[in-house]
């Protein structure tokens, strides 16, 4: 039996991270009435950082969690509803709709969809990871660091994350050992100048051509030490077997593993919506208007979901903020235009 509908919105949008939420403004702002759904990670990947220092208007900086606060009060005083809801499934239906249903059942309609659910914590997938997951492993300096003070910490990665979190975890490790597969750093050169900073310092120590092999402690003592892995030429996993690849032991007490992200759009592989080979969104993109629409008339998407290059906080607010202006015109003019034409045909096929 077909679930009656919970509520039928303008626009219903997935994601209370900076994308979904700079849409939710301008929405908000433009009556059209938007229902935004905070799913598993409340706020995305800001709420995640310490301070945000390169979000323009913020001289002195500003803590992830406090703007995305700021934003839901923006948002919420120009009219958007924020609620609790994972989004299981959409599609669009014959009428032009959109149904959203949620992973507890609910079902909602919309005459218009935003994608804004950002992306999740890429792992490792080497043994001692998923069971200590929440044991000394983790995916969020900022929420875990302090849990291990005085330890050392191991931080898998060369990014940008990798690189703010080893120096976010200075605070509390003993020392903060990085790990990274090849010789050069992928961060931009102002974390990888702080992370210099503190490695002359000793609270760093930096593992190049290093990577993780095996996790190991238990649930009641924690992580316990790590396999590592080590090859001068880079990916010493890739050559295991060669003379020069050297296996070693190595103690610490917590594991913080950022190696990017994975954009979150399971529930859009049976909509129609175009997805790359990693999970990506295809927009239309280009120059004009209708930037951020799918391949799927109603459906829209912006943010972490469809930007595997830029990632910034400033530019998922920017795709937000078009796809909220490219869903007012779609709502101007498209469903109903669409829904005049199909009453014109079905007029013309009673003849
Ligand atoms: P990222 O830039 O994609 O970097 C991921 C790192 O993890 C890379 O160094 C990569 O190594 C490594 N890696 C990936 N898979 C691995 C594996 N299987 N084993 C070992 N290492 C692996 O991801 P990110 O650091 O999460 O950053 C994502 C985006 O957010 C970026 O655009 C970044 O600029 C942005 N960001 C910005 C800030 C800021 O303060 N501006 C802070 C955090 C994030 P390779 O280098 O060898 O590929």
């Amino acid at each position: 039996m077909t679930k009656e509908p919970v509520e039928h919105r303008r626009l219903i949008i997935a994601g209370t991270g900076i994308a979904g939420l700079s849409a939710a403004i301008y929405a908000g702002r433009s009556n059209n009435d938007p229902l935004v759904l905070e799913g598993d990670e409340p706020g995305g990947q800001l709420t995640l950082t310490t301070d945000v220092a390169n979000y323009p208007g913020f001289p002195d900086g500003i803590g992830g969690t406090e703007l995305i606060q700021r934003m839901k009060d923006q948002a919420t005083q120009f009219g958007a509803t924020l609620d609790h809801g994972i989004v299981a499934d959409v599609q669009r239906q014959d009428d032009g709709t959109i149904r959203v249903e949620l992973s507890n059942g609910d079902v909602y309609t919309a005459d218009a969809f935003l994608a804004a659910s950002g992306a999740s914590a890429r792992l490792l997938d080497v043994p001692g990871e998923d069971e200590l997951m929440g044991y000394g492993v983790s995916t969020c300096a900022t929420c875990d660091g302090a849990f291990f003070r005085g330890e050392d910490m191991l931080v898998v990665g060369g990014g940008d994350a990798a690189m703010e979190e080893a120096s976010f975890l200075t605070k509390f490790a003993e020392t903060v050992y990085i790990a990274h597969r090849r010789e050069n750093f992928r961060a931009e050169d102002y974390w990888v100048d702080r992370v210099q900073d503190h490695a002359d310092n000793g609270d760093i120590e930096i593992m190049r051509n290093t990577e993780l092999l095996e996790v190991h402690g238990s649930e009641e003592e924690g992580v316990d030490h790590v396999t590592l892995a080590r090859n001068d030429e880079g990916y010493p996993t890739e050559k295991l077997d060669d003379p020069e690849t050297e296996q070693f032991d190595h103690d610490v007490g917590a594991v913080f593993v950022a190696i990017g992200h994975t954009p979150n759009t399971d529930y859009l592989q049976d909509t129609g919506v175009e997805l790359d080979e990693a999970g990506y969104i295809d927009i239309q993109g280009g120059d004009g208007g209708g930037q951020t629409k799918t391949g799927v008339e109603g459906i829209f998407a912006a943010g972490d979901v469809v930007d595997h290059h830029y990632q910034q906080a400033i530019t998922a607010g920017g795709m937000g903020t078009k796809a909220a202006l490219d869903i007012d015109d779609y709502l101007e003019e498209g469903p109903e235009a669409e829904a005049t034409a199909a009453g014109t045909q079905a007029a013309e096929g009673d003849d």
